[in-house]
C-alpha cells in the first residue's frame, strides 16, 4: 500500500518562479526553495525504488508523504508499519560534509568550495515526528513502538559529526534495517496492521499550497501576465478570432487560456473576477471572459458586476501537474 506523493508544492514553486520577472527581489529565494524541493523528491524517489525492489521475511505495510495531526501536524517521508515496531524514515538529500550540532541544535554542511550552509536539525524533526506519532496513536488506542531514522539518499553526504541519540544511515542500508526489526514480541497482527493503515490512509491530510503569492508575501500585481505559449514558454499569447496565438514562434493552441487560469488559482487567490482575468489573459473583452469562464466548469459566487468565479480543490488537484511525474521533475 503505497499513498501517492503529491509534487503540488514543485509545481507552485515552479509556476511562480517562471511568473516572477527576474529583478524581483523574492526570485533567489523561491529558486532555491525549488531546488531544495527537487532534491527532496530526488531523495524520495531513491527511498521509494528500494521499497519497490526489496520484500522483508515478515509482514509489514509501508506509506509515503504522510501528513497527519495530533497535538500538532506532522509529515513523515516514510512509515514502515510491521507487527515488531513503526518505522519512520526521515529522508534528508543533502551532499557534503555533515556536522549535527547541539548548540543551537541545526545541521551544517559545507561543501569542497568551502561555502558552508545550515539547515534545520533532522534529529529534532524526528524526534519531534515520534512524539506527535505516538501521541496519534495512543489517542487511536493502538500500542506499538515507534522509532525515527534519519536516511541520506546519497553516499556524497559524509557525516562528520553525527547526531547525539538518532540513527543514521544510507538509503542503501534500508533493507538491512529493517529485516533485523524482528523481535520476540508482536504489537500488531496482520489486521491490526491493515487497520492502522486504513486509519493513517483515511486521516491523511492532502498538502494543498496554493495559492502561492499570500503564503510567500508576494504582491500578485508583480507578477508577469499573459497566456504562455506551449511551445516556447514565453508569456503573452495573442487572442485571434477563437484561437491563442504566439506572437514568437507563431504557435496556435484553441485551449492556452486553460492552463492560465488554473495557474491564477494556483499562484493568486480563490475567487477570480472577470476583470482579474482580463488583466491577467491580455483580453479586453468582458464577453469574451465571461464566455471563456463559463466553459470551465468553475463556481459561480455572487451576481451581475460581483460575479466571481471559484475552483474547487478537487479540480486544481485534477491539474495534470499536481502529481507531476517525478521522473520528469528530476530531468527539469
Ligand atoms: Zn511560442
Amino acid at each position: 500500500m503505497i499513498i501517492k506523493r503529491s509534487s503540488a508544492n514543485y509545481v507552485g514553486l515552479h509556476m511562480l518562479y517562471h511568473r516572477l520577472p527576474n529583478e524581483h527581489s523574492m526570485k533567489t529565494v523561491i529558486n532555491s526553495k525549488m531546488l531544495s524541493t527537487k532534491a527532496g523528491i530526488i531523495g524520495e524517489t531513491v527511498v521509494e525504488a528500494i521499497f519497490e525492489k526489496y520484500q522483508f521475511p515478515f509482514n509489514y505495510r509501508v506509506l509515503h508523504d504522510v501528513s497527519l495531526i495530533s497535538n500538532g501536524k506532522f509529515q513523515l517521508d516514510t512509515l514502515f508499519i510491521s507487527p515488531y515496531c513503526a518505522v519512520i524514515l526521515e529522508c534528508k538529500n543533502i551532499v557534503g560534509e555533515l556536522s549535527f550540532e547541539n548548540d543551537p541544535p541545526c545541521l551544517t554542511r559545507k561543501l569542497q568550495n568551502s561555502q558552508e550552509d545550515t539547515f534545520e536539525s533532522p534529529e529534532v524533526q524526528v524526534d519531534r515526528n515520534m512524539y506527535l506519532l505516538q501521541e496519534w496513536l495512543k489517542e487511536r488506542g493502538i500500542r506499538i513502538p515507534v522509532r525515527g531514522v534519519i536516511v541520506f539518499s546519497s553516499t556524497k553526504s559524509k557525516i562528520v559529526k553525527p547526531p547525539n541519540h538518532t540513527e543514521v544511515i544510507y538509503a542503501s542500508s534500508i533493507p538491512v534495517l529493517l529485516r533485523n526489526l524482528k523481535t520476540h514480541k508482536d504489537y500488531l497482527s496482520v489486521a491490526q496492521m491493515d487497520y492502522l493503515a486504513e486509519q493513517i490512509v483515511q486521516d491523511n491530510q492532502t498538502y494543498f499550497p496554493y495559492p502561492m503569492c499570500p503564503k510567500w508575501g508576494i504582491d500578485p500585481t508583480d507578477l508577469i501576465t499573459g497566456v504562455q505559449c506551449g511551445n516556447c514558454s514565453r508569456y503573452g499569447m495573442i487572442r485571434i478570432k477563437r484561437t491563442w496565438l504566439c506572437p514568437g514562434c507563431s504557435y496556435k493552441d484553441l485551449d492556452a487560456h486553460i492552463n492560465s487560469v488554473k495557474e491564477w488559482f494556483m499562484l493568486i487567490g480563490d475567487q477570480l473576477s472577470n476583470s482579474e482575468c482580463r488583466r491577467f489573459l491580455h483580453i479586453q473583452q468582458h464577453q469574451t471572459v465571461t464566455r471563456i469562464l463559463q466553459s470551465m466548469g468553475l463556481t459561480i459566487v455572487g451576481e451581475g458586476k460581483a460575479t466571481k468565479y471559484k475552483m474547487s480543490e478537487k479540480m486544481l488537484s485534477g491539474h495534470k501537474n499536481f502529481y507531476m511525474d517525478r521522473k520528469e521533475i528530476i530531468r527539469s
